[in-house]
């Protein structure tokens, strides 16, 4: 049967949270029966529901369940006593509440004696909310001279005989339905969220009920429309509590539709989807406060031509894994777990079995756990006893995630795309599960990773952009740099489809957290003002407080302990950019532990300016390695400030000079001494043998300081430049014996014969190395492949300008594909 006439509209309870709701709710009603019939169901006034089982709860544990029915009632009452304030009334509401009111009150009495409530009982008390409800806009349509009348339940036969969650028999109600309409007014309004059984008695129809009632109604009188009425725009691409930048959905498929509320999109309910499907029924899900969007249209015409259509996620679910050698092979396994769940009235979420037949894991409700548990350690009770199975392990306070779109059929490297977001907040997949239809993939996660892990997808699916969160360790000369670049380049960045945003910053004594984005123009000022003393756990909290996306820890510091973190940072699901060339100059163990961390959690680990600033020798190394080639010698200049003052040696300066004007020139860490003593070259020296592959310590490097140290170690720093001058004369001589020879002093790092030596060295002008001064850096790399002309990398190897890009880039490197390709 076709009605093209009838339209059918159902109000949830947000549609009905007060007086203006039901204002809203009316006013929306009389434009549209203005050109057609309209059938309306409507649900409970908001929260009035939730109070009746919190009364009845209460009750039977002994405890003061008329208080809660109080609360419902007025919550009722609170309506009809602003309506008569204007003059408006109510009769048929009011009497209901009266009538209500005396009812409720015994039965409570009666539940807390009897200290149970038999579900007959608790249907008819539930649905009173329904009852008030549809009353009260009959009233009020009425008032405003509109043809309503109100229409019990009864013309919704029931399908079976569940007290609290059964089911129309859509058949039997077509005839009944048609004839109320003959004989009814121009609206109709009905109670949501019960039927009536063949005695009269009220059944319910489960939680949220209305929207079966709604889309039961709509089937039975073959309406050509179903409106869902609600207190947001539509159905969503996420939920948008959760989801800040969810997207209202123009259309979804039936099929979408369902697999999206079934795991948690509260927008129809799941059950109601069924009768629509079944009857081709289009539904829209409209906003009750602002009808003049379009909102959603659920129908079988949605375009196709999309990829993911949304995602929704479903809390306090409880995971089950039966697991033993002794499942393997045998068959009926599954069934059995089946039966066990059905037979107790326990319907599975989800269910996978590993490919192995060692293990079934299923998802059930939370409320459901206990019985669960209890119905399968009977069922495989023989199995248990005798080694066949282990323990059945429950694992409360999951979420199930899920992925939803028709479309992903015809797309290859969802699933892929879908669990790297997921794993870019740090968050562990307990479960995978694809139905056969490819219409939705979901997960099981941590309840309280759920969050993240919606944000995440919902970033990865429906926004362009690649996001990455970023945590600055240290803001002196290059972290200051660096956030200087950040601002700089975020036109561009967003161009190109990366947001980088920067989460937190610290120093050495505090910390600063944006719960949003740090403002890049007065970081200086906010990190003074309102940064706090910090430990490496408030940190690492970060991640999850945040819910970060790529989160990415940056260290700009040279702070020992610091590095010594880096493997908890990894562990913790954290990519790490080091500028810090303290962690990869630390024991070999930990060199390896890091690798290793980064690699079991598929974190990155990047520290491109460790040697040589900005320069690409990290890259290039592991390139090269990687094809296969071999490293026979390394010679390199490592360090800008002994390139400076050996450069100007060779001019003429004496070296006490040399290394003042390097200080004046900011080319010198504070105390020039820490440049001299060779360890900072020593260190990018390891760090470079440890990339071909060698098994050193810092102490297996032969280090010679650029000036004996036992003649400058006991100075003052203020008295340095002065004990310099005790060596000018031992330097001039020395530069004058190398130039005889056409040959110029550099302090140089060199690997040669499996051994790494730091050392003055008089080096052929004309030779690369003779070439590198005033700053400049070079490494010169003799390999298999590159031989006899050596490769040569060279340039500006520090300042903060170029170490920042160096590290900048790192970021960037994080992300697992090239930005470029983020679009579409
Ligand atoms: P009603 O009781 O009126 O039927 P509900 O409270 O059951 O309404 O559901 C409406 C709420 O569902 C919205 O306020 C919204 O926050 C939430 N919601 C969850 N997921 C989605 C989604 N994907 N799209 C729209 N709303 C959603
Ligand atoms: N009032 C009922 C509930 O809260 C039914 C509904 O709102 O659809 O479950
Ligand atoms: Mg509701």
């Amino acid at each position: 049967m076709s009605n093209s006439e009838l339209l059918v509209q159902k109000f949830g309870g947000t549609s009905l949270a007060d007086l203006k709701g039901f204002n809203a709710s009316a006013d929306i009603i009389e434009s549209y029966a203005a050109a057609r019939r309209v059938i309306v169901v409507l649900s409970a006034v908001k929260g009035v529901t939730d109070l009746l089982l919190e009364a009845i709860d209460t009750a039977v544990e002994g405890g003061n369940g008329a208080h809660y029915m109080e609360q419902a009632i007025d919550s009722e009452r609170s309506i009809t006593d602003e309506l008569s304030k204007r003059g408006i009334s109510t009769p048929l509401a009011s009497e209901f509440l009266e009538e209500q009111h005396a009812t409720l009150t015994r039965r409570e009495e009666g539940i807390r004696l009897l200290g149970q409530c038999p579900d007959e009982a608790r249907a008819r008390i539930l649905a009173s909310g329904e009852g008030f409800s549809s009353r009260l806009m009959v009233d009020l349509l009425q008032h405003r001279g509109l043809s309503a009348q109100w229409s019990d339940t009864d013309v919704l036969p029931l399908a079976n005989d569940s007290w609290l969650d059964s089911l129309v028999d859509i058949e039997a109600a077509v005839p009944l339905l048609a004839q109320r309409l003959e004989e009814g007014a121009h609206i109709t309004v009905l109670p949501g969220f019960y039927g009536r059984n063949a005695d009269g008695g009220i059944q319910l129809l489960g939680r949220n009920g209305t929207d079966y009632s709604a889309a039961a109604i709509a089937a039975a009188t073959g309406a050509s429309l179903c409106q869902i009425w609600k207190d947001v725009d539509g159905f969503f691409s996420a939920d948008p509590r959760i989801v800040s930048n969810a997207q209202c959905l123009d259309e979804v498929s039936y099929d979408e539709a369902m697999e999206l509320t079934y795991f948690g999109a509260k927008v129809i309910s799941a059950k109601a989807l069924a009768p629509l499907a079944g009857k081709q029924i289009p539904c829209e899900v409209r906003n009750t406060y602002d009808p003049s969007k379009p909102g959603t249209l659920v129908h079988s015409g949605a375009e196709r031509t999309h990829v993911v259509r949304g995602i929704s996620h479903l809390h306090d679910v409880t995971s089950i894994t039966l697991q033993g050698g002794g499942l393997r092979g045998r068959v009926g396994i599954a069934r059995r777990v089946m039966d066990a769940l059905a037979s107790e009235s326990i319907s599975i979420l989800l269910i996978v079995q590993s490919s192995s037949e060692y293990s079934i894991t299923l998802c059930v409700r939370r409320a459901d756990e206990i019985k669960a548990r209890k119905a399968l350690e009977e069922e495989f009770h023989f199995e248990r006893l005798h080694g066949l199975i282990e323990e059945i392990s429950v694992q409360s306070d999951r979420a199930v995630v899920s992925l939803v779109g028709d479309g992903m059929k015809r797309y290859r490297g969802i699933a892929a795309r879908f669990l790297t977001a997921i794993s870019s907040a740090g968050v562990n997949v307990e479960v995978l599960a694809q139905g056969s239809t490819e219409c939705a993939i979901a997960v099981v996660v941590k309840g309280e990773a759920a969050q993240s892990a919606m944000r995440a997808c919902h970033t990865a699916f429906f926004s362009h952009s690649t996001h990455i969160d970023v945590i600055l360790l240290g803001c002196g000369n290059v972290g200051g740099e660096l956030l200087a670049q950040f601002q700089r380049q975020a036109e561009s960045l967003r161009e190109h489809h990366a947001d980088l945003r920067v989460r937190a910053i610290a120093d050495s004594n505090r910390l600063l957290v944006a719960d949003d984005v740090l403002d890049l123009d007065c970081w200086r000022e906010d990190l003074e003002a309102k940064g706090r003393p910090w430990t490496i756990d408030d940190v690492i909290a970060i991640r999850e407080n945040l819910g970060l996306l790529n989160p990415t820890i940056i260290d700009c510091t040279t702070d020992e302990d610091l590095a010594l973190q880096y493997v908890r940072f990894l562990s913790n699901g954290f990519n790490v950019v080091a500028a810090n060339k303290k962690a990869n100059t630390a024991s070999l163990d930990y060199y390896r532990e890091m690798r290793e961390a980064a690699a079991k959690n598929f974190r990155k680990f990047l520290y491109e300016t460790n040697v040589g600033a900005g320069l690409p020798v990290i890259d290039t190394m592991q390139g090269l390695m990687r094809s296969g080639d071999q490293l026979k010698t390394f010679e390199g200049i490592l360090s800008g400030s002994l390139s400076m003052i050996f450069g100007l040696m060779e001019d003429g300066m004496p070296l006490s000079a040399a290394v003042a004007k390097a200080m004046e020139m900011g080319f010198t860490e504070p105390d020039p001494r820490d440049d001299l003593s060779g360890m900072d070259v020593a260190r990018k020296l390891l760090i470079v043998a440890r990339e071909v592959g060698m098994q050193l310590e810092l102490d297996d490097i032969d280090v010679e300081p650029a000036v004996p140290l036992d003649a400058v170690s006991h100075v003052d720093r203020s008295e340095l430049i002065n004990a310099l001058q005790s060596l000018d004369e031992d330097f001039a001589t020395r530069i004058r014996a190398a130039d005889a020879e056409d040959k110029v002093l550099r302090y140089v790092g060199r690997i040669e014969d499996g051994k790494c030596r730091v050392a003055i060295e008089a080096v052929p002008a004309r030779k690369p190395l003779g070439a590198i001064r005033d700053g400049e850096n070079a490494l010169v790399l003799h390999t298999h492949y590159y031989q006899p002309i050596p490769l040569v990398l060279r340039g500006y190897g520090a300042g903060g300008a170029v170490t920042a890009a160096g590290v900048f880039g790192d970021i960037l490197r994080t992300v697992w594909r090239p930005l470029d390709q983020q679009a579409g």
